[in-house]
């Protein structure tokens, strides 16, 4: 085992028992739900659980878990996007510059343009495949996701988190598509890191959530105080499920790894599709760097048909296919991305490998391949 693969397995193991070691005799495993606007508060109003919108057990106890696995403080937020707009908010001040990924979440560039360029935050764009040797100077923030989605391509952290800090700017990276147990960008010197944990963390395509993690403690305090003046708080029956969800996520992505590269390597070899995006293949653009700061290349890959028709048929025709945006979930799903007006071809189809057994996976989407 790798020693990023080892270090990732016993952050799992301190992930997975992290609460057991704190409750007492008769206290519940799980987590309980905590439904609280009020506290009970007498006297001077000094407890960490003054009211529903400062704290709740429930956040605390997936925060405990996430950040076991982070190895990083860590504050939970309701949705991917509520974490995007917190570590903005924390890292980009009135006329800040900041280099984001012209190929990343699409999301992200539209709040920027509609809400935060009128506070003289200025977006410079530059697609992931150019961050390596894109001049860092008069950036106040590099925001990196890497792999981009939908495009998968995949830029040096370490190499741009030292040229980011030597030029002044701190970096932040959204790390949905790898989920921490497949990519560690603290450890590689990003300053803060943010992830949508709708995806593959809480996995079961029944909540959103997001975090933020960082090892600056200035840096979370301004995260932890801007859920709690801006009110992006999660429900406590959504952290749950985050919370019951993230418990099998290794277990889950193991299987969806294995089956993203058996469905690269398949739809490859196979006439009806034209190019195939996967980090994991050795002729893929972005498997060296993939293989040098990944444990494993992910779980998400792009197939380009012949045209917008035939791309449309295989997802729909195809029955281990789930035709949804979105990625990340137990069952294979896929979409193609022109229809959100990505910059990518027609037929192109970006495909999130479930947990189906291999082999019946294969089978189908070889056999719908095969009709097209
Ligand atoms: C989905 C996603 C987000 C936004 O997350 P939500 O939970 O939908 O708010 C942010 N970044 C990336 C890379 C995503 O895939």
């Amino acid at each position: 085992m790798s020693t990023k693969a080892n270090q990732a397995a016993h952050r799992v193991l301190d992930m997975l028992h992290g609460r057991a070691r704190k409750v007492a005799k008769g206290d519940p495993l799980a987590p309980p739900i905590i439904n609280a606007a009020k506290y009970a508060l007498p006297g001077a109003p000094d407890h960490p659980f003054p009211y529903g919108r400062f704290d709740n057990p429930g956040w605390q106890a997936i925060e405990d878990a996430i950040g076991a696995l982070e190895n990083a403080p860590t504050i939970c937020f309701p949705s991917g996007m509520a974490a995007v707009t917190a570590a903005l908010m924390a890292l980009a001040g009135p006329g800040a510059r900041v280099l984001l990924p012209s190929d990343g979440y699409y999301t992200v560039r539209v709040l920027i343009d509609d809400f935060l360029r009128q506070h003289g935050i200025e977006p410079v764009l530059v697609p992931t495949r150019q961050m390596d040797g894109y001049d860092l100077s008069g950036f106040d923030l590099v925001w990196l996701e890497t792999p981009s989605n939908p495009g998968l391509d995949v830029c040096d952290i370490k190499a741009i988190c030292e040229r980011a800090h030597a030029a002044g700017a701190k970096v932040c990276v959204d790390n949905t598509t790898a989920t921490p147990l497949l990519q560690d960008p603290l450890a590689l010197g990003a300053d803060m890191v943010v992830a949508s944990d709708t995806k593959a963390l809480a996995g079961h395509s029944d909540v959103l959530f997001g975090h933020v993690a960082s090892k600056d403690e200035a840096l979370i305090e301004r995260v932890r105080q801007w859920r709690k003046l801006s009110g992006a708080t999660p429900g406590p029956a959504e952290a749950y499920l985050a919370y019951r969800g993230l418990m099998t996520l290794e277990l889950r992505l193991e299987r969806m790894c294995t089956n993203a590269d058996a469905l690269a390597r398949l739809l490859q070899g196979h006439a009806a599709v034209s190019a195939v995006r996967f980090p994991g293949l050795e002729t893929d653009p972005s498997h060296a760097i993939a293989a040098k700061q990944m444990v494993r290349p992910g779980f998400v890959l792009g197939a380009t048909f012949r045209s917008e028709e035939a791309a449309e048929r295989f997802i729909d025709d195809c029955p281990a296919i789930f035709h949804a945006t979105s990625f990340g979930g137990i069952q294979t799903s896929g979409e193609r991305r022109a229809r959100w007006g990505d910059d990518v071809a027609p037929g192109y189809v970006r495909l999130s490998a479930g947990c189906e057994p291999t082999d019946a996976l294969l089978a189908a989407v070889s056999q719908t391949l095969d009709t097209l």
